[in-house]
Parts: structure tokens; sequence; C-alpha cells
């Protein structure tokens, strides 16, 4: 389970349902919740041709962008067999954070007025994963034992690869340079699955490493911190 990092009580409650029994027996359990402060960003990020409203509006552009959110829709739907047995595993070598889980950002974008003139504009946005910086190059571990689900370039993403680690857990891996995996493939925790890179919308050379858990976005590397079982 993950909890939304905008959650405002203190208290969760938990209800659990055994069904195994005759009769469906719950019970429940409260869970205090400590209120993380995110940070925001005021630097402007300017994406190059991704910032540019008018590449967005080609044909091409919109076709690959709808085809990738698609295919992110159905696995992220699946909800496999737990795959985690093992230690959790840092993605990088290097504990090199260049921008902050769930930091509040600003985009720029731009449209074109005419020939010369240029219309601006200041998108919010949120970082819903953790920044990596690392030479291009740089290997690239699982976080977790688990499926491979997609290896491919996307839009915005660049080379991406997402791992199903089953029950709706899922660690997505961002801007690569190459992609050692394919679809498909089972990786274990610590397994190098690609190198880090400046693919899709990018500032510079670095990993964007997420984790979703049941539709929720939770940092990375509160995850690291967590035992597992055996
Ligand atoms: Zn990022």
């Amino acid at each position: 389970m993950g909890i939304h990092p905008e959650y405002s009580e203190d208290l969760a409650k938990i209800i659990i349902k055994n069904k195994k029994h005759v009769r469906e027996e719950e019970n429940f359990f409260l869970v205090k919740i400590k209120k993380t402060q995110f940070k925001t960003s005021k630097t402007i990020l300017k994406l190059g041709k991704y910032s540019d409203l008018d590449e967005l509006k080609k044909p091409e552009v919109i076709q690959m962008i709808e085809r990738a959110r698609e295919k992110k829709k159905k696995v992220f739907r699946e909800r496999n067999e737990d795959t985690v047995k093992s230690r959790l595993h840092h993605p990088v070598e290097n504990h090199l954070i260049s921008s902050e889980f769930w930091t509040k950002r600003l985009k720029y974008r731009y449209e074109r007025k005419g020939k010369e003139k240029i219309k601006s504009k200041i998108k919010n946005s949120i970082h819903k994963g953790l920044d990596f910086a690392g030479k291009t190059g740089t290997t690239i571990y699982a976080m977790a034992d688990g499926k491979v689900v997609i290896a491919e370039k996307m839009y915005f993403e660049g080379n991406y690869t997402l791992i199903d680690h089953g029950l709706g857990f899922f660690s997505g891996y961002m801007h690569q340079n190459e992609i050692f995996v394919e679809e498909g493939d089972k990786v274990i925790a610590g397994e190098k699955i690609g190198s880090i890179g400046e693919t899709g919308a990018v500032t510079g050379a670095h990993l964007h490493v997420f984790i979703y858990i049941r539709g929720i976005f939770v940092d990375p590397m509160s995850l690291l911190v967590l035992p597992v079982r055996d």
C-alpha cells in the first residue's frame, strides 16, 4: 500500500478483510501519518522541442503520446502475483539527487503566433519521481524482483523501462541511454537493466525513477528502508 503524498489526515484506517472463513472477517488498524514538506522549485524548465506547443500538435506526435498512454493504462491495471522476495536495491551507484520527489516545478511552453512572435506560457507540474544525476552510460539497476512490462522509447519518457513487481506495485526508469532488457524478461533486484541518458524531455543526463503502487506515486527512497520478508 502507498499513502498519497498529499493525504491530509493524521491517521489512516487500514481495513483487512479475510474471506477464507465461512463468515467474512473484518479487522482494521490505524496508522499514524507523518507529513513531509515537499519542495517548490522556481527554476523554469526549458525542454527544447518538448516545450514547443506546435510540436505537440503534430499528428505523429499525438499518435505516439496516445499509444504510450494506452499501453501504460493497460499494464498499470494488471494485478499479478507478488514477486518481491529479496532485498531491494538502489537504482544507481551514486546517490546524487538532482530533483526530489513531489517537488512543485515550472515548465516552459511556447507557441508561435505569426512568423516572429512567440507566445510563452508557464505550466505547473509535480515531479512524480526522483532524479539521479549521472553521466550518460552509467548503469541502472532494478529496484526489486519483477517482470519487465515496458521496454521501449516513448515521447516524453525517452527510453523507458517499467517493471511489474506484482499486486499493483511498479517501478519505472526514464530517459535511459540504452535499455538492456526486453518486455517479458524476469529481473532480480540489483540486475543491470539499462544506462543513464538524456532521451525524451530532459535538460540533461539523469535517471528519473518512480514507484507506483495501486495508482499512487510514492518516494522511491522510502521503499529502500523497508524490511522485506523472505
Ligand atoms: Zn524526473
